[in-house]
């Protein structure tokens, strides 16, 4: 299959060769005909996959096929809006749509907002509005109370990494936003994890949407896959595809699980004795907390690894120089919170550790979705440790991914104790584990860990 067989123009077709897209992967084969069509879209497809071209590449087409007296914006105005949860994400989103749009013409207009820089010069740039914006939601209010943008004419609004948006934690940004954007617009709304509570909270918001399901590849990872063209399409024209394409972004992440039973007290002994006899070139390692994230990058120093702290209370300009040095293998590890969990997209980034247990089995996928990406395979471990808390938490992540992974021990890391019986632990359809609804601590979780990303 080709680009040009979903509809897009020959320029979007170069522009998608450019970035060496010589094929579609699987989502962007379901999606960029919708979007093009003007259909709203709900769209899960696992971590990696290319849904960031998915919808780039259509609504590129459908900006230069405006008609010429809306071509440019009038003061302040915004065709499309692009939603993310951390500006990490909002940096990487702009990157792909400046190189897509490199040599369109006419030119297309990009702003990138976020909070954590200096606001100024996101308002002059503001100035005669912009075609794209993409922005988290705290600055973007920031720069509508200042009247530096309006979103009274946007045709178009992305959700990325929806589900995180919808969640608690926005939700009042959130609303606040869509108060300003007009009633009738397109809705695109994408993420790897879509629980059921916010598939019903986004129908809520969407206009006759498509839906597409791509089964999270992580969960049939060992299966056989299936041949592309075997979409099982309802009724409806609804998509559920659980197979590869066979292409570089086919839709099962090439992810070896591994679970390691170890003493708590001796999970940076174990990450460093792993990345010294494993020879990891690069490692992102998950914390539960940006204490734990400075500490552990601490202790890894005095070892003399090159190991980097990545976290919400960072200044942005050390978050973004840490992510830079990682990518470019100036840094060999970084600890990071779950800011770093969503979207981000590194290259050749060959293991994942979880040396704290995600909270939910959907943090979990998308964890893990740090590695494997673009058809590349990759590894996530888990530190398990063994207190029956944390093996019943972990046991519930795998039930949640149907998959059941042996508890590996290495000698000189194992707990004396022994695991005693799983306890009871209640999930929720959010994909959270801690109970049967948030809790007035959930509730704060939320709050703080989506003040620890956007900031
Ligand atoms: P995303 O899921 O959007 O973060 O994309 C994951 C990775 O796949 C990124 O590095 C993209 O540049 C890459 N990618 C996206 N679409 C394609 C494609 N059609 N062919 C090859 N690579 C792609």
């Amino acid at each position: 299959m080709s680009f040009s067989s979903l509809g897009l123009s020959p320029a979007l077709v170069n522009a998608a060769l450019e970035r060496a897209y010589l094929e579609p992967s699987v989502i962007q084969a379901e999606a960029i005909p919708a979007i093009l069509a003007g259909r709203d879209v709900l769209a899960s497809a696992p971590t990696g996959s290319g849904k960031t071209a998915a919808f780039c590449l259509p609504l590129l087409d459908l900006l230069r096929k405006r008609p010429p007296a809306v071509v440019r914006p009038a003061t302040r105005q915004v065709h499309t809006l692009i939603l993310v949860p951390t500006r990490e994400l909002a940096a990487q989103v702009g990157e792909t749509l400046e190189t897509l749009t490199r040599h369109l013409t006419p030119s297309i207009k990009l702003a990138v907002i976020f909070g954590g820089v200096s606001i100024n010069p996101q308002m002059l740039h503001l100035r005669g509005g912009a075609d794209i914006v993409i922005a988290t939601p705290g600055r973007l209010l920031d720069l509508l109370a200042q009247n530096a943008l309006q979103l009274a004419d946007v045709r178009c609004l992305v959700l990325d990494e929806a589900d995180r948006l919808l969640e608690l934690g926005f939700a009042e940004e959130l609303t606040r936003v869509l108060t300003t954007l007009p009633a009738s617009r397109q809705n695109l709304f994408f993420s790897a994890t879509i629980p059921l509570l916010v598939a019903a909270l986004a129908n809520k918001l969407l206009n006759d949407p498509l839906r597409i399901n791509l089964e999270d590849g992580i969960k049939q990872s060992q299966q056989s896959p299936q041949r592309p063209d075997s979409d099982d399409v309802d009724g409806s024209g609804d998509r559920n595809t659980n197979a590869a394409n066979g292409t570089s972004t086919g839709n099962v992440p090439d992810i070896t699980q591994r679970a390691i039973s170890v003493d708590a007290q001796q999970r940076t002994q174990l990450l460093r004795h792993l990345i010294e006899s494993e020879k990891w070139p690069r490692v992102l390692v998950f914390v539960a907390t940006k204490y734990a994230a400075e500490l552990v990058a601490a202790k890894l120093r005095r070892a003399r690894i090159n190991a980097e702290p990545f976290h919400g209370e960072l200044s942005q300009g050390k978050r973004t120089q840490v992510l830079m040095d990682f990518k470019a293998s100036r840094v060999k590890v970084v600890i990071a919170t779950d800011v770093a969990a969503r979207g981000i997209d590194i290259s050749n980034l060959p293991v994942v550790v979880n040396y704290d247990l995600p909270r939910s089995s959907d943090d979990y996928t998308h964890r893990i979705g740090r590695t494997g990406r673009a058809g590349e395979s990759g590894m996530a471990i888990s530190f398990v440790c063994a207190d029956s808390a944390n093996e019943a938490h972990f046991r519930l992540i795998e039930q949640r991914h149907q998959k059941k992974i042996v508890r590996e021990v290495i000698g000189g890391f194992e707990s004396d104790g022994s695991i005693t019986a799983a306890t009871e632990l209640i999930s929720d359809s959010n994909g959270g584990i801690k109970g049967r609804r948030p809790s007035k601590k959930d509730k704060l979780r939320a709050l703080a860990s989506k003040e620890q990303e956007e900031g």
